[in-house]
């Protein structure tokens, strides 16, 4: 039995919150393996660095330094602390000789680099506290465990095949050896040994693919919330927690506005049906949401509504797409180009309206006006857009439902500009207004959602 942990920056942004999530690890049976982000800050701090002027390296680092240092002083003694403090300056002189390599600069991997060196360092503080409580435990990186990535800085993807090959080489021994192997989240190693990191908060996903690597049993992503919830409960506050879902449920909801989990974490457990828990590391006793294969059918119409915000529609007009397919198929071409992503897609004769953040637009036109003239009537931009996601129980085979929902709309005083359903079994998403986006979410949470 393998249970991958996962712990964000708040589960070990401070000597207490270390504590706790070494007792966490310490009380799971059987085999494990932790994936860790950076103490929380320290990546923000880390880019911000990257975005000024490099004239206070000096003390941003002694800043980066103090903060772990002070965490290892309060926790660790001895020959430990003093293993600590050589290790830690060890990957602090890596981080300054990189800082000051003027030829390393002009790498396009370097921002990568530069913002992925948090996780080198709590990695090293977390294994050191377990060992302190008399586990085996080592610290690994990304290139050590043998976490491969490709795709370009910022937004890397992993290599499931090689990570796999590497992770079961690298880390599966540890763990049949009883060692507890804590594996620095957010990036993998490129082609060319190279950090590429999977985008902000990307070590959720670095989890999932340690435990896809791994053929894991069960994904535990340990978070400073309750769960996945009914909805925003800043936006509803009677908002309830949801205790089980499937992967289909949870894949809409987490890229569709519920900030719970990074958006590309269901994947790579979902390919190989292992459970995925999201627990609170500040409550480790709350049952947290439990997302797997199959979970029980229940009554309520929706499970959970979202909403995604900043959104744009770009509608392309021309006749010929009626009579000739390949335009559809050029005009997708075009914004794969532009490097966007398309929350939802809506076709008729001789209309393309594709939904996409208002910050992509720009990009998006640029692609789109390459397009030959004479096949392209108008291209429109409607702003200030917002995606209500509507996740339930089967809902495209409940007669009545859209009907119910729409009417529920309508109460709310909304105009829906372009639906998207039948496309998953278990979403209706529809565009509306900004401004009229919370009130949707609102009177559908009281309508629909619950027993
Ligand atoms: N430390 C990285 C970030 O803040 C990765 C993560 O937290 O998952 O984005
Ligand atoms: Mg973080």
């Amino acid at each position: 039995m393998i249970t991958v942990l996962k712990f964000g920056g708040t589960s070990v942004g401070s000597a207490e919150a270390i504590l706790r999530t070494a007792k966490i690890i310490e009380n799971v049976e059987g085999g494990k393996v932790a994936v860790v982000s950076a103490m929380s800050g320290v990546t923000n701090h880390l880019i911000q660095f990257l975005e000024t002027d490099n004239a206070h390296a000096d003390d941003a680092i002694a800043l980066l330094a103090k903060k772990h240092m002070d965490v290892a002083n309060e926790l660790l003694t001895g020959k430990l602390l003093n293993g600590f403090a050589a290790d830690f300056e060890t990957r602090m002189d890596a981080l300054k000789n990189l800082l000051n390599d003027r030829y390393v600069r002009n790498d396009p991997f370097f921002n990568d680099n530069i913002s992925s060196q948090g996780e080198r360092f709590s990695t090293l503080l977390l294994s050191y506290v377990l060992r302190s409580m008399g586990h085996e435990s080592v610290a690994l990186t990304s290139e050590e465990a043998g976490l491969y990535a490709t795709g370009n800085p910022g937004f890397g993807t992993a290599d499931l095949a090689k990570t796999s090959a590497g992770l079961m080489m690298n880390v599966k021994p540890l763990v049949l050896a009883n060692t507890i192997p804590i594996i620095t989240g957010f990036y993998g190693r490129n082609e060319n040994d190279k950090p590429l990191t999977f985008g902000r908060g990307g070590s959720d996903y670095s989890a999932a693919v340690v435990a896809n690597g791994l053929d894991a049993d069960c994904l535990e992503i340990w978070t400073d919330v309750d769960g996945f919830m009914s909805a925003d409960p800043r936006i509803v506050p009677e908002a309830i927690k949801i205790d089980e879902m499937n992967f289909s449920e949870a894949a809409e909801l987490a890229y569709l506005g519920a900030k719970v989990l990074h958006p590309r974490t269901i994947e790579p457990v979902r390919m190989k049906h292992i459970p995925l828990k999201v627990k609170n590391s500040f409550k480790p006793d709350n049952s947290g949401t439990l997302i797997h294969h199959l979970r029980a059918p229940k009554n309520e119409m929706l499970r959970s509504v979202a909403m995604k915000s900043d959104l744009s529609i770009i509608t392309v007009s021309s006749s010929e797409i009626a009579y000739r397919p390949i335009m559809v198929a050029r005009i997708i071409e075009k914004i794969a180009d532009a490097g966007v992503i398309v929350y939802a897609i809506s076709t008729s004769l001789s209309t393309v309206a594709l939904l996409i953040h208002t910050l992509d637009v720009k990009e998006t036109l640029k692609h789109l006006n390459l397009l030959d003239p004479a096949d392209i009537e108008r291209i429109d931009v409607k702003s200030n857009m917002a995606l209500i996601c509507a996740v339930g129980d089967n809902l495209l085979a409940r007669c009545g439902a859209s009907a119910e929902i729409f009417g529920a709309v309508y109460e709310a005083g909304a105009n829906v500009e372009l639906i998207s359903e039948g496309a998953s079994d278990v979403s209706l998403n529809f565009v509306v207004p900004m401004e009229k986006a919370l009130s949707v979410v609102r009177t559908l949470h009281k309508k629909f959602v619950g027993e």
